[in-house]
């Protein structure tokens, strides 16, 4: 077992690049692929079910958008805000 805590970062609705940055600042930009085989703690993480991502170079994993619909073309998203005027983010 991996001493790391389990990192996955969420995927952006038609997202196919890493955005991982390297020490230095650079984006990683590596191509995501489907990641058929996840591990169990994965598994157990996102869910059974759950197709997950995972970046050819750094191999940093994603899991899809809660309302990922994959519309391309669709770019707006819409965002409550509260009192102050903070984007509230919504529970998945
Ligand atoms: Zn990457």
């Amino acid at each position: 077992m991996s001493p790391e805590a389990l990192r996955i970062k969420v995927k952006k609705a038609g997202q196919r690049a890493c955005d991982e940055k390297d020490a230095k600042g650079k984006v990683c930009v590596g191509h995501l692929k489907r990641w058929d085989r996840p591990t169990e703690e994965v598994v157990r993480e996102v869910g059974k079910d759950v197709q997950v991502y995972r970046c050819e170079r750094c191999h940093t994993l994603y899991r899809p958008a809660p309302d990922d619909r994959s519309s391309a073309g669709l770019k707006y998203e819409k965002r409550k805000v509260n009192i102050l005027g903070d984007t509230v983010v919504p529970d998945p």
